[in-house]
């Protein structure tokens, strides 16, 4: 079993509230595992569609350490909604016994080794998101869609 970026599902849960994330590998793999959906996104209390978010100034591990935040395009600081979002997805990592993560890439979430860089531009860095960090933390294994 194996907690997935629900939006690699094709659910549209992301920002843009459209299904441009549906990654067909992901999709063919859940027909013979068991895949848990989540979009810890949502679970942190966001809606969809919602404005672009990025990590300003660091990795999710960095917005774990309380070192610096995540906001949104419109510069409204959504660093709680994050970190409430990964919480959740621990916690359901934990009571279902969930050991692996397939995460989506370049999100400030999900990301798993690459997200944006808080430029809103496309740009690239090295580091995950902050549900990401937490579940790399807690020992459970990273998997980027790209190693699908
Ligand atoms: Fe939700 Fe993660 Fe997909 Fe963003 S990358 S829409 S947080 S599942």
């Amino acid at each position: 079993m194996k907690l997935v970026s629900a939006c690699l599902l094709g659910v549209r849960c992301a920002w843009s509230d459209d299904n441009e994330y549906r990654n067909e590998r992901a999709i063919k793999l859940s027909k013979v595992e068991t895949f848990i959906p989540v979009c810890p996104e949502q679970l942190g209390g966001l809606s969809t569609p919602r404005a672009p978010q990025e990590i300003q100034g660091g990795t999710g591990d960095d917005v774990l350490n309380g070192r610096c935040s995540v906001l949104n395009k419109n510069g409204q600081d959504v660093t709680r909604k994050f970190t409430r979002g990964a919480e959740e997805t621990l916690q359901l990592a934990c009571q279902l016994g969930i050991k692996e993560f397939i995460g989506k890439s370049g999100s400030p979430s999900c990301g798993c080794s690459r997200i944006y860089d808080g430029s809103f531009s496309g740009r690239l860095i090295d580091g995950d998101g902050v549900t990401t960090a937490l579940l790399r933390r807690s020992g459970v294994k990273i998997i980027p869609e790209e190693d699908l």
